[in-house]
């Protein structure tokens, strides 16, 4: 696995950068070793954004971050994990997600908002699949997901998962027509806590001292979890849910018996990101 991140510094911070904010930026990434710094906009100074490409993932980034940030500067950064098809096909559990975007007909993508947690207000969406109706047919065995939302799987895939009798999922149909050509896709196990690097794991801005550590915002590397807490199923969600308040959502992880049988029914699209799992 290869790591690439991508650093951005930014004059425009809420609390105003400091003067000299690029030269600050700089002399804290240089020693770091970044492969290219490219200011926005070329060529014209002074830079309102500087971007540090790495070609690995440098130790420290998190307190350089967290010393810019107090500096004043508005600093983020993503990282991009690169694997070899080897790697693809020797991991256990890979996180997934859909193929295409399908498009719901105006007003039936309905859902119920189910509280997180009360301290924060964080909220995820229960999905109301009976009440959905989806504009596109399937096209073979394929997942999708529905105005970039709830995930649903084609009929042809559903068949070819309950005649394997995979583990850990729950399929909902879709709308109440026969025959039914999509199915809401809900997973019923439920993985441990990350074995991440606490430093690599970002926790949502709006977490409150009473918050249990459920809610994330992001994960700047792949996941991690111990072997002899994991117990996984053929589907399984994440215990942490990422993203914004008013939509966390939990990642969609698979054995992988399941992501080659994805390839064995067709599913073009299938994508697949290798987890880490560690003795
Ligand atoms: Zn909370």
């Amino acid at each position: 696995m290869r790591e690439f991140v991508e650093f951005f510094a930014d004059g425009d911070s809420e609390v105003g950068a400091p003067p000299g904010w690029p030269e600050l930026a700089v002399a804290a990434l240089r020693p770091l070793g970044p492969k290219v710094i490219k200011p926005w906009p070329i060529p014209d100074p002074p830079p309102l954004q500087l971007c540090f490409e790495f070609d690995y993932y440098p130790e420290g980034l998190e307190t350089i971050q967290a010393q810019l940030r107090r500096q004043g500067l508005s600093v983020d950064y993503w990282v991009r994990c690169e694997h070899t098809a080897a790697e693809v096909r020797q991991a256990e559990l890979l996180v997934t997600g859909p193929g295409r975007v399908l498009t719901s007909v105006e007003d039936t993508l309905r859902w119920k908002d189910v509280t997180v947690c009360r301290y924060c207000g964080t909220r995820t969406a229960h999905w109301q699949f009976e009440s959905l109706q989806i504009v596109e047919p399937p096209q073979g065995a394929e997942l999708a997901n529905v105005d970039h939302w709830p995930l649903v799987c084609s009929a042809e895939l559903a068949q070819a998962l309950r005649e394997a009798q995979v583990t850990g999922l729950a399929l909902v149909p879709v709308g109440l027509d026969w025959p039914v050509q999509w199915y809401g896709l809900l997973t019923t196990h439920e993985l441990p806590p990350l074995a991440t690097s606490p430093s690599r794991l970002v926790p949502n801005p709006v977490r409150t001292p009473q918050c249990v550590a459920n809610h994330l915002w992001d994960a700047k590397t792949l996941l991690a979890y111990r072997r002899q807490e994991l117990g996984a199923a053929d589907f399984n969600h994440t215990y942490e849910y990422f993203g914004g308040v008013e939509t966390a959502v939990r990642l969609l992880v698979i054995s992988q018996r399941v992501y080659r049988l994805f390839g064995e029914v067709g599913f073009k699209r299938r994508n697949g990101y290798p987890v880490e799992v560690v003795d």
